[in-house]
């Protein structure tokens, strides 16, 4: 069984709206209440609270006059706020996030539901599922935009075995070549879309704190953000699928990417690039549906050997495209000559352990939509 996430976007009533911002702005309030409670207990007595004092905190709180408004929405949501707080913190101790931060009433929102919790009077939210999802949760990105996701485990069916295997280079000139000679042209959303961005942003800074017109220009900022994020997610989710479809195995080389981050020229281009996600999506459909991925996980002479004869240039210049190799006289296009020689490692680490040179194979389970 596999966890599964799937994300729809919904437009509510003005009712459903306002029931939605009160739970938003409750379920806010207790996270930011928890953080702060969860600071000062550490920093002033160097206590650790529990996610049961906190949530016996919280039955203490709704009882309280001030805050006897939090009993107005569902107590679901505000528990999960909990739950938030306490993964924020999790993934700040273990390394994977900045310490928690005081979520903003401009940021994104959220409330989720736990699936005994779903009663929401007015929707049409029919599951044409047979198990009962896990969580639902309700978000309203920062341009505004609805969306619900419900999240199931269920059986995922592997695909049929093929014998299609398949090396992949990712590049920066070309988003990907494979080692079938196919090009995919680098998405250069964020590039195109970065001065409107620009533009946008020193608009928002113009206007006055507080006012209307500043309320619009953020939004507009939030809209084309919204917009970059959506087109490079599209254009993944469907390169990722089409190769996991077409081929049982398919051999990349993960770059350093975070090495490579440090290099503030190439940066901007990676982060714009997004390999990382892309690596990932890869690596949780494989194991849904029962295809292989290999990571060839260091440095690995793929660009500058003749993966015909295996001669190794002792320099290639980022700049060079095509070279003929001086040994066999065989004419390579630069990429196309990468990804073949990553699926010939990728396949000799899958059937024997690698070519004598250490690598490391991965195929590991993870969850999104
Ligand atoms: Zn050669």
């Amino acid at each position: 069984m596999s966890k599964r996430a799937y994300q729809y976007r919904f437009y509510p009533t003005p009712e459903q709206a306002h029931n939605l911002a009160c739970t938003f702005g409750c379920a806010r309030f207790v996270y930011n209440w928890a953080l702060k409670l969860r600071k000062t207990a550490y920093f002033q007595e160097g206590k650790k609270l529990t996610h049961n004092t906190l949530s016996g905190a919280l039955t203490a709180l709704k009882k309280e006059e001030g805050t006897v408004w939090l009993k107005e929405v569902s107590a679901v949501p505000l528990q999960q706020a909990l739950r938030h707080l306490d993964r924020a913190f999790t993934n700040f101790f273990e390394g994977r996030a900045e310490y928690p931060v005081t979520k903003k009433k401009h940021g994104g929102q959220s409330a989720t539901y736990t699936s005994n919790a779903v009663t929401w009077d007015g929707t049409d939210l029919t599951l044409a599922r047979q198990q009962e999802p896990l969580a639902i949760q309700f978000t309203k990105d920062k341009a505004g935009r609805y969306f619900v996701s419900i999240l199931v485990e269920e059986e995922i069916t592997p695909l049929p075995p093929t014998n299609k295997t398949v090396g992949i280079d990712l590049g920066l000139k070309s988003f990907l070549v494979s080692s079938d000679g196919e090009t995919l042209a680098n998405p250069k959303y964020f590039a195109r879309d970065e001065k409107k961005l620009a533009k946008a942003q020193r608009r928002h800074a113009r206007k006055k704190k507080g006012s209307k017109n500043r309320e619009n220009a953020r939004q507009k900022v939030a809209r084309l953000h919204a917009r970059i994020a959506d087109t490079r997610r599209d254009f993944q989710q469907q390169t990722s699928t089409r190769l996991i479809c077409e081929n049982q195995v398919i051999c990349l080389e993960t770059l350093a990417v975070k090495n490579m981050l440090k290099n503030h020229k190439l940066a901007k281009a990676i982060a714009d690039v997004g390999w990382s996600e892309f690596v990932r999506q890869l690596e949780y459909k494989a194991a849904w549906y029962g295809r292989t991925l290999v990571r060839i996980d260091r440095w690995y002479p793929s660009s500058k050997m003749c993966h015909d004869c295996g001669f190794v240039l002792a320099e290639l210049d980022l700049e060079v495209r095509e070279w003929t190799c001086p040994a066999c006289g065989v004419w390579h296009d630069r990429d196309v000559n990468a990804a073949q020689n990553i699926e010939a490692e990728g396949l000799s680490v899958l059937a024997c352990g690698g070519s004598g040179r250490p690598a490391r194979v991965r195929a590991r389970a993870g969850n999104s939509r």
